[in-house]
């Protein structure tokens, strides 16, 4: 099975950084994702604009892009509702999520896991396109520290998604870890995929390790995009290129082109006016010697 890159930096990545960008600049952002090759791109959340600012006009992202064969075009929802403006809008997937952990479904989305898990559930049943849960906090949590991987599996095997998807959110996982509950999920026998974020520099390596045990789907941010609510001094998704990069190297194919991707990063940092997470743009692709 092919694996498939999944850039969330529109989505993941913008909504938890301070600047808000405009509808028409998030659609471009998608476009030139598109264009560089990625085959999964995290679009837009459809929440309500009050509560996130920066994924505000989400209509008006969609309807400026400008949709091309062959990549799939996903959208995160919280509840029915999103579900219905995710519909009418035409995106390709839905993305749903939950936390791992009692407490981070509690202060996170103000609902006990039970709650969390049944609402996840409405949406999954209600869809009629394919389908990723995300489960939050799969390694470590805030406020509950280490989580059980049996506890993980079990909840992974209670959702109906077409894909699952395991969240280092806040960035401790170390690889064997990461390779041990992705082995655990993959025994579900339906796609696993991994959201690394580089908190502790251990990102990379986890990226590695999940497709180690079977991962056929990887998150990153383009730039790194994305901060982390709990660890606010540093960075949060793992790069994009920096992955294509690793990944490339190792001689696994992303059908992206890196140098393509670079220039999205140096776009975004015009945009935002600041260096962003991301090393690779900053080095540059490599000069090949003969
Ligand atoms: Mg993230």
């Amino acid at each position: 099975m092919t694996l498939i890159l999944c850039d969330v930096g529109p989505r993941d990545g913008l909504q938890n950084e301070p600047e808000t960008l405009a509808p028409s600049v998030r659609a471009e952002l998608v476009n030139k994702l598109a264009a560089a090759g990625l085959p999964r791109i995290e679009a837009v959340s459809f929440v309500r604009d009050d509560r996130v600012p920066q994924m505000a006009g989400a209509e008006e992202v969609v309807a400026g892009i400008d949709r091309r064969d062959g990549i799939q075009y996903a959208g995160l929802v919280l509840n029915e509702q999103g579900f219905e403006r995710l519909r009418a809008s035409g995106l390709d997937r839905v993305n749903v999520t939950l936390g791992a952990t009692e407490t981070f479904n509690q202060r996170n989305g103000n609902a006990s896991l039970a709650e969390a898990t049944a609402r996840v559930e409405r949406i999954l049943v209600e869809a009629d396109r394919p389908t990723t849960a995300t489960i939050s906090v799969a390694f470590g949590c805030p406020f509950e520290g280490q989580v059980d991987p049996a506890v993980v599996a079990e909840l992974a095997g209670k959702l109906r998604a077409d894909e699952l998807v395991l969240a280092d959110t806040i960035g401790v996982a170390t690889p064997l870890a990461v390779r041990s509950l992705v082995e655990r999920v993959n025994a579900l026998e339906k796609p696993v995929g991994f959201h690394g974020h580089n908190t502790r520099n251990t990102g990379y390596a986890n990226a590695l390790a999940a497709l180690e045990g079977g991962a056929t789907v990887l998150d990153a941010s383009i730039g790194g995009l994305g901060g982390c609510p709990y660890a606010p001094r540093v960075t949060g998704n793992i790069a994009t290129e920096d992955l294509v990069y690793l990944l490339e190297g190792e001689g696994v194919e992303t059908g992206v082109d890196l140098e393509a991707l670079i220039d999205v990063s140096r776009w975004l940092e015009g945009m935002l006016g600041r260096t962003l997470e991301g090393q690779v743009y900053r080095a540059g692709a490599p000069i090949v010697s003969a």
